[in-house]
């Protein structure tokens, strides 16, 4: 029996994370699936595509994680736990998380690849038009700017050069401006071309 069989059999033929029954694929579990169906799961495009996009992420989508959690399919017990560690700073994704038991291998398994998957996410600064935001990168503001205790105002349009990223907030970032270094939101600046 492949891969895709053996899932639709385990899983009756539904999306494991949500229950969807619509365009359901075979998900290798990253970061080394072996391809087998007990290291993949059989997710839909929505599941799958949130997964991949950390940035596009539905929030109440995964709230289905509440019963899927209780799977006794290791690899979708690994993908409910990254999925609910992504969304912790959500307080019920927290509490789910905080009751979620898994034996000492899943656990392993599970955050093989979480540690990276959050850190990617926590890193990507994007620009108000979305375009993935660098150290050292130049930007546009793209409005006026009152500066908190600085007392000056940053004007749209001003030309910042060499920004730095805020490590635990995507939505910041730092640079010189008129001599002084302050944080700018990411939504008000635009990568220079
Ligand atoms: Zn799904």
């Amino acid at each position: 029996m492949n891969t895709e069989k053996a899932l639709q059999v385990r899983s009756e033929s539904k999306c494991e994370l949500c229950g969807a029954t619509e365009g359901l694929a075979v998900y290798e579990v990253p970061p080394s699936s072996n391809g087998g169906a007990d290291q993949c799961v059989l997710l839909c495009a929505t599941c799958c595509s949130q997964i991949e996009n950390p940035e596009n992420i539905d929030v109440h989508h995964w709230r289905c994680l509440n019963e899927s959690m209780w799977s006794q399919v290791p690899a979708v017990q690994v993908m409910a736990w990254r999925m609910l560690k992504r969304l912790s700073s959500e307080g019920w994704a927290q509490d789910l998380l905080d009751t979620l038991y898994l034996d000492e291998e899943t656990q392993a398994w599970a955050q093989a690849a979480g540690d990276r998957e959050s850190k990617e996410e926590t890193v990507r600064h994007l620009d108000s038009n979305g375009t993935l935001l660098a150290t050292g990168d130049t930007v546009t503001l793209i409005k006026d700017l009152d500066v908190k205790g600085a007392n000056f105002t940053a004007k749209r349009g001003t030309v910042v050069r060499g920004i730095s990223l805020v490590a635990d907030n995507p939505g910041q970032i730092e640079a010189r401006v008129n001599g002084q270094r302050i944080v700018i939101l990411t939504q008000f600046v635009k990568k220079a071309s």
